[in-house]
């Protein structure tokens, strides 16, 4: 039973696994969540459409299609309705592919139920203060460090910090996404300049340097997946 209150976020749960839809159930239920669960992606993308629900925790293993195939759909209609992959430790490319279709994070089979009512409280915070078009204004703030995209000036604690030009489009694409894991892939494609991808080895080393400069508790990094802007505490 749920004692959700009716406008108290409503969280879609995607998973065929019964005794893991019923834990998460359990855990939602507990933080006063509502949920619904759905056990195909058939179902889980029309759920998405009717019900608008503020976060999707989606299994990538469903019976009659991939989660990818979830993600997908749900980004032809929605960019920012918060999207968690659950997956298998084995699925690292399963993973990665529903992050680079459009999902915000991921979740390791088996997860504990803190770890999963922290992602979705995350991707909540994210979406109760981000309406649409924020992420695109003119400054960006998060505990000491600050960014104003019309000068390009980065500062940490009102002091500037100086960047490469290639640091500050990684900074600038992390902190547009911010609370989202951006995969290596992702981040080579969008921060290279025209025509230009980077490499992997570059990019580790260009991410060691500006996390460095910014503080490295902001920047999360996801080994063999991305990286990841995070909310200062
Ligand atoms: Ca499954």
């Amino acid at each position: 039973m749920s004692d959700a209150l009716p406008d108290a976020p409503l969280v879609l749960v995607v998973e065929d696994d019964a005794p893991i839809a019923s834990l998460v159930c359990a855990a939602l239920d507990s933080r006063g969540l509502r949920r619904r669960v759905c056990a195909t992606a058939a179902e889980a993308i029309t759920a998405a459409a009717e019900l608008a629900p503020q976060v999707i925790l989606l299994d990538l293993g469903l019976p009659d299609a991939d989660g990818i195939e979830v993600v997908r759909r749900v980004r032809t209609w929605s960019d920012d309705l918060p999207i968690i992959v659950v997956s298998a430790r084995a699925d690292d490319t399963d993973k990665i592919g529903a992050l680079d279709a459009g999902a915000d994070d991921y979740l390791v089979k088996p997860f504990s139920v803190g770890e999963l009512l922290a992602r979705v409280r995350v991707a909540l915070r994210r979406v109760a203060q981000e309406p649409a078009g924020a992420a695109e204004g003119a400054a960006f703030e998060n505990g000491a460090l600050s960014i104003d995209y019309a000068s390009g000036i980065v500062r940490l604690s009102g002091e500037e910090v100086h960047l490469t030009p290639i640091e500050h489009r990684l900074l600038a694409l992390l902190a547009r996404n911010e609370g989202k894991v951006l995969t290596h892939q992702y981040l080579l494609e969008h921060a290279w300049g025209e025509g230009q991808v980077g490499d992997l080895a570059s990019l580790r080393v260009i991410m060691a340097s500006l996390r460095k400069k910014v503080g490295a508790g902001l920047i999360q990094t996801h080994v063999g997946v991305g990286y990841r802007m995070v909310q200062a505490e």
